[in-house]
């Protein structure tokens, strides 16, 4: 998607190469899911059978209440989201979503019209661009910070919602991290741009992991309760205000807010690297080995409890 000055999008569908050509168009019943005094408005468009666009609010709800397995709330004020159905020879139930940030802030999903409501209930794409509300708008140079976050929460806040295992979701990122690897080294992260899609997810998607273990063994602390105090302190603002935030400022504020220099410490390895980070350290912190058959894991208590921490699934506190 081509920005405009005041229209910033971000496009997260990997398979396909352009938004969809055709949508329905058409007013929408909207509905108002709101947490912990914030809002999301979600309108359902170009829906005539009331029981499917029943349907989509209610899978769209659960990907919410899965989000608010972070900190009990949604992460600004206020938010939209927009679901349209289109046609598409793209497989993915959800072929192409993205979040535009312009006058507020609101993520679009596009449907495809045959998907049933256990293939949308499989698909990361709703808590992936959810997941892009915790950030500010971060520009090209942190197009890595943004998808790496919404990557690893895409997996995180899912398992502990129940819609993934802790095992399918560590798995998930595992098999992330894998591809991300074997694009093999290229251009530093925050010189990427709109190219090198897998390392950018991936890579980042470890930056946030390493920062999350950081946290919980160096600071008794974690990301989420990191990314609830930047909520409540700035990301409001941020939103309004449509300059973009540098990466770097985005780490450092982050750091006052708990993390104590472990995001500008992650911050400086990570920018300007042209491989994948080596995750040994924290795989081995996790207890987590991979084999052929794919991951293995230790029962040493420490990483035991690391892991359950992270993906053992917890109440929403919804309140809708
Ligand atoms: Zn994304």
């Amino acid at each position: 998607m081509r920005p405009t000055p005041l229209l910033f999008l971000i496009a997260c569908a990997l398979a396909a190469a352009a938004p969809p050509a055709r949508a329905d168009d058409g007013a929408a019943p909207a509905r108002t899911l709101r947490a912990g005094g914030n809002a999301l408005q979600v309108s359902v468009e170009g829906v005539s059978d009331p029981a499917r666009a029943a349907m989509l609010q209610r899978w769209l709800a659960e990907a919410a209440d899965a989000t608010l397995t972070a900190f009990g709330r949604y992460p600004l004020r206020r938010a939209q989201v927009r679901i349209r159905q289109i046609d598409s020879r793209d497989p993915s139930p959800v072929p192409w979503g993205q979040t535009e940030r312009g006058d507020g802030v609101a993520v679009l999903l596009f449907v495809r019209r045959d998907a049933s409501l256990a293939q949308l209930r499989a698909d990361w794409t709703a808590v992936h661009e959810l997941s892009h509300l915790f950030h500010p708008y971060l520009g090209r140079d942190g197009r890595w910070m943004a998808e790496g976050l919404a990557s690893y929460y895409q997996n995180v806040l899912r398992a502990r919602a129940g819609l993934l295992t802790p095992d399918q979701a560590w798995r998930q990122l595992d098999a992330g991290f894998g591809r991300g690897r074997r694009l093999g080294p290229g251009a530093a992260l925050d010189e990427l741009g709109r190219g090198g899609t897998m390392r950018v997810y991936w890579a980042g998607a470890a930056y946030w992991l390493e920062a999350d273990l950081a946290l919980r063994r160096e600071r008794g602390l974690d990301l989420d309760t990191v990314l609830s105090r930047y909520a409540r302190c700035c990301l409001d603002a941020a939103a309004d205000d449509m300059d973009e935030a540098s990466p770097q400022a985005f780490a450092d504020e982050l750091d006052r807010l708990g993390g104590d220099g472990v995001f500008a410490r992650l911050y400086r390895r990570y920018a300007r690297s042209r491989e994948f980070p080596d995750l040994s350290a924290a795989y081995a912190a996790l207890g987590l080995e991979t084999d052929p058959n794919g991951l293995r894991y230790s029962q040493r208590a420490d990483a035991l409890n690391l892991r359950m921490a992270i993906m053992a699934p917890r109440p929403s506190n919804a309140t809708h």
